[in-house]
């Protein structure tokens, strides 16, 4: 099958959700991967942030074909090893008390909300609701997480959408004035993804963390972007010196199977009982080994490496002519340019280099495990296509 024969069937038989970059990835190794006619590209995309290893990973192929040759799956109703395993490292690692799995990011923020609603609940009865989100922020496309999130432009055609959702600038002040007595939660992604690779100040994200803190409402923190190593930390929150109520995570927890998950520390240790949430395939014991095999790497040591790397980018990055602005934290790069985004990843994938986009932004989320001569061929073809 020819790839134009592959658009044709894609095109006919698959809903027309999203805008496809004219490439089939086919294999890899690492940040290098190869289209199905044999095509070399440098992934600075990781699938969005998934491939946390890259592809064909050693470790985590081996832990994933272990699980598998055991049991593929075996529901909730039933205790698993790996599921158990991964809970009590995530817990290790970060502080957190309990963990719910489930399958993606918009199911973590779900459960947020759900358990940050049910708190309120317990605690001070009816009424108080509320969740206070970013403007320009992204929580999924499910009808919760869209609620929570804060654009407008996700807000077309799908009314109505739940009550209790308010949207703050960024800033304590803004967090602060759309609070109010029916308020159970604030959620942030402390750099936002979807919206631009825009970090909060850690200053306005502390007063807000002590606010919340004053107010008995809780602190949702969205790293289904941002977590599991991306930003040179185990999670995001880290480098804001922060405590978290609830911390969901998704996107690279997997290292490339679908699993999301929702901490829940201290204070909404004991907010679900059985029956109050649930889910089929969340917590999947195939997903688990091999995140438990991903978690197990991202030490001071990885993390470390991950740091350099970023530096470096940041540093050369800032250097290419028509680049406005560097942002982001770690391996979470924004870069702002003359071009627009999309018309700079089209050229890039051209010329053998994958990104991203982020509204206005160029995205680059390339594996942790990225190369330095992998680094220096993103560079120059950035350099070559954002500078021309
Ligand atoms: C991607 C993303 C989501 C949604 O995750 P899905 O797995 O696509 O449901 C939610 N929040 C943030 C911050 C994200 O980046």
């Amino acid at each position: 099958m020819s790839f134009e024969d592959l658009q044709r069937e894609d095109n006919q038989y698959i809903s027309n959700t999203y805008n496809r970059f004219a490439v089939d990835l086919a294999r890899g190794e690492g940040a290098t991967l190869w289209s199905e006619e044999g095509r070399k590209y440098v992934d600075f995309g990781s699938g969005i942030a998934v491939n946390t290893f890259g592809v064909n990973d050693e470790v985590w192929k081996k832990a994933v074909i272990e699980q598998l040759n055991k049991i593929q799956h075996a529901s909730n109703l039933y205790y698993t090893r790996p599921q158990a395993r991964l809970a009590h490292l995530l817990c290790q690692k970060t502080g957190a008390k309990k963990v719910f799995f489930c399958n993606s990011g918009a199911e973590a923020n779900e459960c947020a909300i759900k358990a940050a609603r049910k708190y309120s609940f317990d605690k001070y009865g009816e009424g108080r609701y509320g969740i206070v989100t970013l403007k320009n922020s992204f929580h999924g496309r499910t009808m919760a997480t869209l609620s929570a999130t804060g654009q407008d432009v996700m807000h077309k055609y799908f009314m109505p959408f739940l009550d209790g959702f308010s949207y703050a600038d960024p800033t304590f002040e803004g967090v602060k004035k759309c609070c109010t007595k029916a308020t159970c939660a604030v959620m942030l992604e402390l750099v936002q993804g979807e919206g631009g690779v825009r970090p909060l100040d850690e200053r306005e994200v502390k007063k807000i963390e002590s606010f919340c803190k004053k107010n008995d409402i809780l602190l949702i923190v969205d790293e289904v972007q941002t977590g599991n190593g991306r930003t040179g930390r185990l999670y995001a929150y880290e480098h804001f010196g922060i405590s978290p109520d609830i911390v969901t995570t998704a996107k690279g927890l997997g290292g490339g199977l679908p699993l999301g998950a929702a901490m829940f520390f201290e204070k909404c240790e004991n907010v679900f009982g059985a029956g109050d949430h649930g889910s089929t395939f969340g917590g999947n014991p195939v997903a688990c080994a091999g995140a438990v095999s991903i978690l197990e790497r991202l030490d001071e040591k990885l993390l470390l490496e991950v740091q350099g790397k970023s530096a470096y980018l940041f540093t050369h990055l800032g250097r290419i002519r028509n680049v406005l602005s560097v942002t982001g934290l770690g391996l979470m790069i924004g870069l702002e340019t003359t071009k627009s985004s999309r018309e700079v990843a089209e050229k890039c994938l051209e010329r053998g280099l994958i990104v991203l986009t982020a509204k206005n932004k160029v995205r680059l989320l390339p594996p942790l495990n990225v190369k330095k001569e992998e680094i220096d061929f993103a560079i120059q073809i950035l350099n070559e296509v954002i500078s021309e």
